[in-house]
């Protein structure tokens, strides 16, 4: 059974994933508008990924035993006024969600919750997998700076980025 703090903070991340998910496609609608389609793809597949965050923890709550309680999600904002900026704002916002992780993790330990360890982990890999590639895109802005040609090629990388195959939970 799925102890009842770990229950209620799992839910808080539910919202947490979800959150990220709304702020990925709040900016993906921003560079559509921009036309720049490959920041615009980068960020879709990234608010994918998020969706997919929130289902690992709603089927192991399910599968625990456990109750879910779907909470409101924030409104995020919708624009930006740099590059720069918004994939500042991606990093600020992982790092956050990170700490929620490693908080997560620390009331597993206290509550001696062992598959809830061992949940959590997958997530804690994916937390430093997330700010590098934030971190990574952050540099390559700081190199572009006002270059067009430079960000046209970067939009064309970003363009690249393929939705990855989640792993089917049993
Ligand atoms: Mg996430």
């Amino acid at each position: 059974m799925l102890p009842k703090a770990m229950q209620d903070a799992m839910n808080e991340q539910i919202k947490n994933e979800l959150y990220s998910a709304y702020l990925y496609l709040s900016m993906a609608a921003h560079y559509e508008s921009k036309n720049l389609s490959g920041f615009a793809n980068w960020l879709r597949v990234q608010a994918q990924e998020e969706l997919g965050h929130a289902m690992r923890f709603y089927n192991f709550i399910l599968e625990r035993g456990g109750t879910v309680t779907l909470k409101a999600i924030d409104q995020p904002p919708s624009s930006w006024d740099s590059n720069l900026e918004a994939f500042q704002q991606v990093l600020a916002h992982e790092q956050k969600v990170t700490k929620n992780i490693h908080d997560l993790y620390a009331l597993a330990v206290q509550e001696k919750d062992y598959p809830s360890q061992v949940m959590l982990q997958w997530f804690v890999d994916e937390q430093v997998e997330e700010e590098k590639s934030a971190t990574e895109i952050i540099e390559k802005l700081k190199l572009i700076g006002d270059h067009g040609g430079a960000l046209l090629m970067l939009d064309h990388e970003l363009g690249q980025r393929k939705p990855e195959e989640e792993e089917e939970e049993e």
